[in-house]
């Protein structure tokens, strides 16, 4: 069976809420393009947090016990749906709304920056002084450099596919990590990997290498 890698329920009330710095909100609104089925649990959760503030008594729960509560509720709802594939129609291409308009054109019409080793990035402007929001084009078959972070990273995959230890994540799939993780996605052998990667601090490198390469790559 295939898995399909969704945003957490902490990212999506965030989003819904509008709590989001806008590098983080194109990640998931991007991801929200690709996946109907976050899209239905975005709609559930907005309906299930309407209809608990409906009938929230003023001097019950404090805001813990409440989101316990509207996780539960969002779980129960979800039970009962069912999954289906993230199949966007062909005119979307390989990058969908709103992230087309932040990078100006789809993939083959950007001026990719080589990082090296035949993978290249662009950095996609904002006006979001906590994020650094990049477009990644791994090889085919070639690993991302190992690394840690110093903060959050979430990597949504638009096109080709990447292998992070057993779990794989395709078109419209999306990885969050934080400090606690070290890894070394690599892309499938099929094609190049196209991701968006959105971070708010400097990643982590083992090697010595590409620690001392890192400010000329701006990584
Ligand atoms: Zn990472």
């Amino acid at each position: 069976m295939t898995v399909h890698h969704q945003i957490s329920d902490g990212l999506l009330a965030a989003y819904a809420a509008g709590s989001l710095s806008e590098g983080w909100s194109i990640a998931v609104a991007t991801h929200l393009a690709l996946c109907p089925e976050s899209r239905a649990r975005l709609s559930r959760f907005e309906a299930c947090a309407a209809d608990m503030l409906e009938n929230l008594e003023p001097d019950t729960s404090g805001v813990d016990d409440a989101w316990a509560a509207l996780q539960s509720r969002m779980r129960q709802t979800s039970a009962s749906g069912t999954r289906q594939p993230a199949k966007p129609p062909a005119s979307v291409g390989v990058l969908p709304e709103p992230l087309r308009s932040y990078a100006g054109s789809d993939a083959d019409g950007l001026k990719w920056k080589a990082l090296g080793r035949g993978a290249y990035q662009i950095v996609l402007p904002t006006a979001d002084h906590e994020t650094t929001v990049r477009l990644l084009r791994i090889p085919a078959g070639k690993p991302v450099p190992e690394h840690g972070h110093g903060g959050r990273e979430l990597t949504l995959v638009l096109d080709g596919s990447f292998l992070d230890g057993d779990k794989l994540f395709a078109r419209g799939d999306i990885e969050e990590t934080d400090e606690n993780l070290e890894h070394q996605p690599v892309a499938t052998p099929d094609r190049d990997c196209i991701c968006l990667a959105v971070t708010d601090a400097p990643l982590r490198f083992k090697s010595r290498l590409m620690r001392t390469l890192q400010p000329l790559l701006g990584i």
